[in-house]
């Protein structure tokens, strides 16, 4: 998310009058891509909390620094970014994340390139995951940062074909890689979302406290806020409560998370 842009960044999701398909699997191994410290917390926090819960490993590949993060006019790049990083470390430890990449793109840098693909290939190469997570690039119901959209194109493109294929990044099988098949690509932020995973108040809540780690982006948080009494983490917690109930119901749930659907051929 960026700050500045919080409105726009697609944190609402649409309810649907048509129930969604329902993801009831919770597959061994899963991986969240996004562009920036936070993102993957407002994506699919919930979904994570269940699945590892439920016995899934899950990776983060966190592709930027986070460099261009805050409203605080006096601070800098280069203080805001190991603090992003501290932020981004606890946020996945509250959901039991196995790893967290940290790719650290300049925030606003992030190109369709061959580095960027390789870097998104040698991670599902390595970590092999069954399902992937990320930015949909095709959403056009609003304003959408340019690295959510540089994400999620690069992310799909590195699942088929080139992570698949062993004639693509051939250096990385020299050095021991094996070519991986990701079955299932899931894309928050979708303007028709076609699934969803039913999930539960308790795991609404493990979201918004991992969420709240990010306490340089929250709601434009500052320590001033909160020695002012001012915490903005209730009402933030209270919009995604809001986004869970809408996105579920469709389905009857109390509580889901929605998003558009990729499976790869069998
Ligand atoms: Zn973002």
């Amino acid at each position: 998310m960026n700050p500045r842009g919080s409105r726009s960044s697609g944190f609402f999701q649409p309810g649907a009058s048509e129930p969604f398909t329902v993801i009831d699997d919770i597959p061994e191994r899963a991986m969240v891509v996004c562009a920036h410290p936070d993102d993957a917390e407002i994506g699919t926090g919930a979904t994570v909390a269940k699945w590892i819960e439920g016995g899934c490993e899950v990776v983060y590949v966190v592709c930027t620094d986070g460099s261009g993060g805050s409203n605080d006019d006096d601070m800098t790049s280069d203080r805001i970014v190991p603090v992003r990083k501290e932020e981004q470390s606890e946020a996945a430890r509250i959901l039991g994340v196995k790893e967290v990449i940290m790719l650290a793109h300049q925030d606003g840098g992030l190109e369709d390139d061959r580095i960027f693909r390789g870097e998104i290939v040698r991670a599902i190469r390595t970590h092999r995951p069954h399902t992937v997570f990320c930015h949909d690039p095709h959403r056009f119901n609003g304003f959408q940062h340019r690295d959510h959209r540089m994400v999620g194109t690069v992310t799909g493109d590195a699942i088929y074909p080139y992570a698949r294929d062993h004639l693509h990044y051939p250096e990385q099988l020299e050095e021991g890689l094996e070519p991986h098949k990701v079955h299932r690509l899931l894309y928050w932020g979708a303007d028709h979302p076609d699934v969803v995973v039913q999930v539960t108040s308790a795991q609404v809540e493990t979201q918004i406290e991992a969420l709240s780690k990010h306490t340089s982006q929250v709601g434009g948080l500052t320590s001033a806020d909160l020695s002012d009494g001012l915490d903005d983490r209730p009402r933030f917690g209270e919009r995604l409560r809001e986004r869970s109930r809408s996105a579920a119901e469709a389905n009857g749930f109390e509580h889901g998370e929605t998003f558009r659907q990729l499976v790869a051929r069998a």
